[in-house]
This record gives structure tokens, sequence and C-alpha cells, in this order.
């Protein structure tokens, strides 16, 4: 009970992007860049399980952005001629691709990494892919003329993909749905069934990322409007408990999400965020193991699995997985005296 795991992207090393900030720039290219890639990838599940992560993830070794990444292996798309769009309901301003024609996979996008991944533990592994939601929200879209369109279309290739990835031997494929926390009403409407859609046949885990977002400034302001109870998730929770989602996946540490709210979650695993990645030091296992005590109150330990609030990208390695330590740290502590 109580296995630590992440909620997915990693800070690459020096070696293969430049560090500490979001869609960094490669350092290698052609067929060093894959080689570099899948090192990165193994060397990141390696790094996890040595800081006593249980199941450790792909840790986005291999894609600048955890929505681009997935978007430069789909055709359809123009790469070349970004365009400037407000996202997250213009919370901040991002350089995006345009959707000009029919998506179509150009075939296997993550299959290289995952299989570096599930190579470098005989233990469970994850592998983490974009939700139709917020794919359709990073996105400019010149072609379909209707959101809930494209996000179909999405959900198909994601469905796709994510069979590829349980053939591969992944554990658990996560969805990351941050828009989910801004378009409350949409997410009911179309951004559950969507989710559903790329989810659809799965016979692996299956979980659903829904958080406040990296620990970038544009994020923090936001976090800080969200006035004194962040009762986003209060919306979205029954909907997905009744879903066949089997994981969840949210934002506990440092954020004012009324703890109640897991409560919501009844008969779903539920993926508690115990590690802030906006704060500048690494939580203490004492701090971490406080956060899960709030939390097995509304969840029964078996199902409970401490977590990271978000992916930790643009952080430091050095403090992502001193970080990542304190989370092990912290949940043997509530192991030993719950
Ligand atoms: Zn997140």
């Amino acid at each position: 009970m109580l296995l630590t795991t992440v909620a997915g992207s990693l800070p690459k090393p020096s070696w293969l992007a430049t560090p500490q900030m979001l869609w960094a720039p490669w350092r290698q290219t052609g067929a060093a860049l894959a080689e570099a890639q899948a090192d990165a990838t193994m060397l990141a599940v390696r790094l996890q399980r040595m800081a006593g992560i249980d199941i450790p993830s792909d840790g986005e070794q291999a894609r600048q952005h955890f929505v681009h990444g997935f978007l430069a292996g789909v055709d359809g798309i123009d790469f070349e001629n970004k365009v400037t769009m407000g996202i997250r309901n213009n919370r901040y301003d991002a350089q995006v691709p345009q959707v000009i024609g029919a998506l179509r996979r150009k075939g296997p996008v993550h299959s290289m990494e995952a299989r570096a991944a599930r190579a470098a533990t005989k233990g469970k592994v994850k592998f983490t892919l974009p939700g139709p939601m917020t794919i359709v929200d990073t996105i400019a879209d010149r072609h379909y003329g209707d959101r809930v369109k494209m996000a179909m279309a999405f959900a198909d290739l994601l469905n796709e993909e994510a069979r590829e990835l349980e053939a591969i031997g992944i554990d658990t494929v996560q969805f990351d749905e941050p828009a989910f926390n801004v378009f409350t009403d949409e997410v009911l409407d179309w951004g559950i069934p969507a989710l559903l859609r790329a989810a659809k046949g799965l016979e692996c885990t299956t979980a659903v990322h829904v958080c406040y977002g990296y620990g970038i400034k544009a994020n923090i302001d936001w976090k800080k409007s969200l006035g004194s109870e962040w009762r986003q998730y209060e919306r979205i929770f029954p909907e997905l408990a009744k879903s066949a989602i089997g994981q969840v996946s949210l934002e506990c540490a440092n954020s004012k999400v009324p703890i109640e709210f897991l409560g919501l979650l009844k008969g779903k695993d539920v993926l508690v965020g115990c590690i802030d990645v906006a704060s500048e030091s690494a939580e203490t296992p004492e701090e971490v193991a406080a956060t899960i005590r709030r939390a097995m109150k509304y969840v029964p330990p078996e199902r409970l699995f401490p977590c990271t609030n978000c992916g930790m990208a643009p952080m430091s390695r050095e403090l992502a997985y001193a970080k990542l330590a304190a989370l092990s740290a912290g949940a043997a502590l509530v192991r030993k005296s719950p």
C-alpha cells in the first residue's frame, strides 16, 4: 500500500536539452538525438527507482513539451508556421502549431521511449499522453472549425497510441488534462466523453491527471486569483468517479483544494500530489507524511498513491530528484506509523 509514483515529466539532462525551461531546445540532432532520448528515458526510470519511486514514468524525456511531443507525430499539423495563442482560457500565450488538414498518426509516436522505459525496470512503469481537451486547447484550428469534432479526432489517435503502449508492456497509461480545471462546463459536455474515447478498450490501468499547472509564473499568478478555496475538482470528480478511468491524479501539496473532495472519488485509485512543483526546496518526509495522512481520511491506503502535484520538467534535476526521495521517505513514514 501507499505505492509512490509521479505525475509525469521530469527534468532532462543538459546533454539532451537546455535545462530549466519549458519547450527547451534539443542539444542533439538526427540519430544522435533519438539515441540520447532513449538513454535519458532509461536513466530517468533508474533515477526514479533509486529515489524509491515504486511506479516510475518515462519522464517525458523524448518530447519537447507534454502536448506538442505527441502532436509532432501527427499528420495534418503545420509545425513550421506556429502562431501565438492564449491558452488555458488566455492565462498565458504560447507558440502553437496549427491543424491544417485531417489528422492521422504518421506511425507509432512514442514506441521508442516506451520500449526504453519498459526495459529499464522489472517493476511497473507508467506512460503519459496529453488528453484530448488539453490538446485542443494547445493548438490552433484551421481545419475542423469545431472544438468537439477536433477533440474526438484526437481521441481516436490517442487510443491507437495507447493500445500500442499497452502492447509494449506499459502498466499505466495516463492522460493529462490540466484544461479540465479551466473549462469546467465543457468538461462535462465533451471533455470526459473525449477522454473515455481515448481510453476505450484499454486493459492496462488508466489514469487522468487534472492539475493547476507547472510551477511557472502565469500559473502561480492564476492560483492567487482563485480565492481561498479551489473548488474546480468538485464538479469534475463525481463524473470521473462514475467513469471507466481507473485512477485520478490531483494536486494536494500547498494547494487550496478542500481535502474532503477526495471523498468524491470513491472506488478510484487516487494519486495524491504531495510534492509542490512550484517551490524552491524539497519537502521534508514529515511534510509529505502529513499530506498523506490528511488524504487517508478520505482514501483507503490501498487506493492511495503518493505522487507529485504535476510534472517537474522546468525544475533543476537536483531539486526534482531530492523531492522524489522525500516523497518515498514520507510514504515510508506513514507505512510505519499510519
Ligand atoms: Zn499537471
